[in-house]
């Protein structure tokens, strides 16, 4: 009989930072398009269907001329990218959590050539986790030891139902590991949040906290862990029995966890949230073991951190303008930059900052001259001047990430990228070479 569909097995998933590495994807042999995706959750199944030749690809570089994108060569695109580049003041790069390392790892290089701006999408999420955890550290685990050990969960500003859906089957509820083999029966599930999520709605516990006001809760919870009597009835609209219940609960668990989202690194007090409930953490870890976990959005913004650390010693909002890395969320950060209007070009690489930044901030971005390494149409890159059609990486080419508890896995190539598709790293080597003979190195 002859074999109409090849079937991958064994791949991770390129949406989410829960990374699950199990998904088996079908492709037809003849038209080499996904056909069917088993394991994967309905937003990762999702992208294998986007990955599809449709309207919304792109398969061709693209020049802006009067004002149509028209199609070009290779190498005329690579050309413009590159005069765009050399000729800008304070040129930014930024993206890169949609990516692989070796991607990120050539964007730093580039970076450094340009004495460019060099940023990640983690300057929109989770960078104030990333502060907190260089002020006073964190104690931290993989999610194989959450699996396997941890019977109280927290779910702190984070709606894994939605956002990472398969978080929970995998490692963190319904899952049976070595010491909680009853699965969910052997674990107590509380959710913090404003919102009464779908999270909070299959939890043993929910804690509606006052929007803004995370902080002194978990100050509250500090207090009474360290034996205070609060002279108050409620805490963030918490009433002081909630909480004491609360710090019974975590005291007298065997192996505790907060995974903590972007409702605590955005909220009012930003990173010193993050820092307050590492202390937290630290002080349960007197009774018994407790960590904490970001829940990471896209899935390779931890490698795009990873990447940049090792490359710059920092993970984020780097200026490389004196010829050597500086570090400095909220002047080096790319919405602060485009709100101040101090950018004058921009390479966007697998991100969308023209739907999700500050309209005044986008409005500066499209200002200037833009390039858009990118697979498919989005607001950002319908107003570039330069798009180069990329391979999606983990589904069109090979590459390494880093799942959100920052253990690196490979990602696999299932199918051919349509057209004339080439993967990232290989389009920002093309723009490094070309830069690099531009600036006669
Ligand atoms: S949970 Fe995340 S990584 Fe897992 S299949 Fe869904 S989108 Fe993909």
């Amino acid at each position: 009989m002859v074999e109409k569909v090849k079937t991958i097995k064994d791949v991770c998933c390129p949406f989410c930072g829960t990374l699950c590495d199990d998904l088996e994807v079908d492709v037809d042999l003849k038209t080499d398009q996904v056909v069917e995706v088993r394991n994967g959750c309905q937003i990762g199944t999702k992208k294998y269907f986007a990955a599809n030749p449709s309207d919304h690809r792109y398969t061709k570089p693209l020049v802006r001329k009067d004002g149509e994108l028209v199609e070009v060569s290779w190498g005329e695109a690579i050309e413009k990218a590159a005069d765009i580049l050399v000729d800008a003041q304070r040129p930014l790069l930024y993206g890169f959590s949609s990516t692989e390392c070796e991607a990120q790892s050539r964007g730093v290089e580039l970076a450094e050539m340009l004495n460019a701006l060099l940023d990640n999408t983690a300057s929109v999420c989770h960078g104030p986790s990333l502060l907190a955890i260089q002020d006073v550290g964190a104690s931290l685990s993989t999610l194989g030891e959450i699996k396997n050990r941890a019977d109280t969960i927290i779910f702190w500003g984070s709606n894994p139902v939605h956002a990472h859906p398969r978080h929970l089957s995998r490692y963190s509820d319904f899952i049976r590991g070595y010491f909680r083999t009853d699965g969910r029966n052997d674990r107590n599930i509380i959710v913090v949040d404003p919102r009464y999520t779908h999270t909070a709605q299959i939890a043993d516990k929910y804690i509606k906290v006052n929007p803004n006001e995370d902080y002194e809760l978990i100050q509250a919870i500090r207090a009474v862990l360290r034996g205070s009597d609060l002279d108050v009835k409620e805490v963030s609209g918490v009433s002081i029995e909630d909480i004491k219940e609360l710090v019974e609960t975590l005291k007298s668990c065997n192996f505790g966890v907060i995974f903590f989202g972007m409702g605590l690194t955005q909220s009012l007090a930003h990173h010193r949230n993050i820092d307050t409930a590492i202390r937290l953490v630290t002080e349960l870890n007197d009774y018994t073991k407790f960590i904490l976990i970001p829940m990471r959005g896209h899935y390779n913004v931890a490698g795009a951190n990873q990447v940049f650390l090792w490359n710059t010693g920092y993970a984020y909002s780097i200026d490389f303008s004196r010829g050597f890395p500086r570090y400095n969320p909220g002047e080096f950060s790319s919405v602060d930059l485009l709100m101040r209007d101090e950018v004058d070009a921009a390479l966007i690489v697998a991100s969308d900052p023209g739907s999700n930044f500050p309209a005044a901030s986008v409005k500066n971005l499209f200002k200037h001259p833009l390039i858009a390494i990118e697979p498919h149409k989005t607001p950002t890159s319908e107003f570039a001047d330069v798009v180069l059609p990329a391979a999606i990486a983990g589904i069109e080419c090979e590459g390494t990430a880093y799942r959100m508890d920052k253990v690196p896995l490979r990602l696999r190539k299932v199918k051919e990228a349509p057209g004339e598709c080439l993967s990232d790293n290989e389009i920002l080597e093309r723009i490094i070479e070309k830069v690099r003979e531009k600036l006669g190195e």
